[in-house]
């Protein structure tokens, strides 16, 4: 068996650790005699795990008591009509359109009321965090949205934005866990887990109590009220299991290698690696220019030659490296470097480019201008 270093953008890398405690526990989960994928949701087994994964969840991020924990399905896509299905009790909301998926947001909101853009930074592809320090804030907006973590451009918010008093509602999907947040400072907080946290097909959602109501759009199906979730602890139906179990040992993992705190420093060492070494590369360049800008999850870097970047990319294929094909909006490489990527894979990341860029400018082509 050989595993590749992966930095693909999702679905990515998963611990070791934990893939291989799924597998020894497969056949049989804690003398049950049956897989977590067997067993009925109702069980007492399968209830433990669900509250474990939740009360885990709960001490890595300090997710307050009045903050309700809701694992549900649909991906990210989704919550982009359950925030507006659900918030928009105005019928009014703020979006903060940094990338494709603060986008479809934003236009999937205008469906359930009035979705105003409030700040952009499409004029230059999105290769930046606007500043939000004072933005025209709705009077009548029952909330601001963000995409805290821009997956396909490579921007972050590193500060938040002002929201002038206004509930903050942030997509957390690919840093999801990546370092310590400030729940209390968010109304919703949500994620599809198989950037950072788990396999496909949970969302984690992490919402203010008081903002969980009957009040919601005209028609809004059962499924998707967040007061069917909550008032049934995540078991209204039956839940995504498996993914919710296998989200639950990434969380028993994050708490071993020293919690949210230690991912930071170690998400900061990776991305400081990489985009140390981009910046001062000769062949290659970072597309996301705007330090303060920058994510530590996505690194997005080009050649400004597109047949060169196809080759860097098979050759680094074929080298062992895989996910490294940047999204065909922005093009060139993507590394994306999430909690399970380690120090190591990156500093081989490194050492290969290096050594290709010698290679290239050996043979005298082009380097970026
Ligand atoms: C991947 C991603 C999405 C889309 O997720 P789905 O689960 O495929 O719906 C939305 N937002 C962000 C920030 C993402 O990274």
């Amino acid at each position: 068996m050989s595993r590749v270093y992966n930095f693909s953008a999702g679905p990515a890398a998963l611990p070791e650790e934990v893939l291989k405690e799924a597998a020894a526990e497969m056949l049989d989960y804690e003398g049950t005699g049956m897989s977590v994928m067997e067993m009925s949701h109702r069980s007492k087994t399968y209830d433990k795990i669900i509250k474990d994964a939740e009360q885990d969840l709960r001490d890595l991020m300090g997710i307050p008591d009045n903050y309700k924990v809701l694992f549900l399905q649909g991906g990210a896509h989704l919550q982009f009509a359950m925030v507006p299905m659900n918030f928009m009790k105005k019928g009014t909301a703020d979006y903060i359109v940094t990338g494709s998926w603060a986008k479809k947001a934003w236009k999937e909101a205008a469906k359930y009321g009035k979705a105003n853009c409030i700040a952009s930074s499409e004029d230059r592809n999105f290769n930046y965090i606007p500043d939000c320090s004072d933005l025209p804030v709705s009077e009548d907006a029952d909330y601001v949205y963000i995409c805290q973590n821009n997956t396909i451009y490579g921007t972050q918010f590193h500060t938040l934005p002002n929201t002038k008093g206004k509930t903050l509602v942030s997509d957390v999907s690919s840093c999801f866990l990546a370092e310590p947040i400030d729940v209390e400072k968010y109304g919703m907080i949500y994620g599809g887990v198989q950037k950072n946290v788990g396999p496909a097909g949970v969302v984690i959602a992490i919402i203010r109590e008081d903002l969980i109501t009957e009040e919601v759009y005209p028609g809004t199906p059962t499924m998707l009220q967040y007061k069917t979730h909550a008032d049934s602890a995540s078991l209204y139906n039956t839940p995504p299991a498996y993914g919710i179990y296998i989200c639950g040992k990434v969380f028993k993992w994050l708490k071993k290698m020293g919690g949210l705190e230690a991912m930071k420093e170690r998400n900061e060492k990776k991305a400081a690696l990489l985009y140390g070494y981009l910046d001062g590369s000769g062949l290659f360049r970072p597309t996301v220019t705007d330090r303060a800008s920058r994510s530590y999850m996505n690194v997005d870097f080009v050649t400004g030659d597109k047949e060169l970047d196809a080759e860097f990319v098979k050759a680094a294929e074929a080298a062992g490296f895989s996910g490294l094909k940047g999204h065909r909006s922005v093009g060139g490489m993507r590394a994306s470097i999430y909690n399970a990527v380690t120090v190591e894979a990156v500093e081989a990341l490194v050492q290969f480019m290096k050594n290709f860029e010698k290679t290239h400018i050996a043979n005298g082509e082009k380097s970026c201008p």
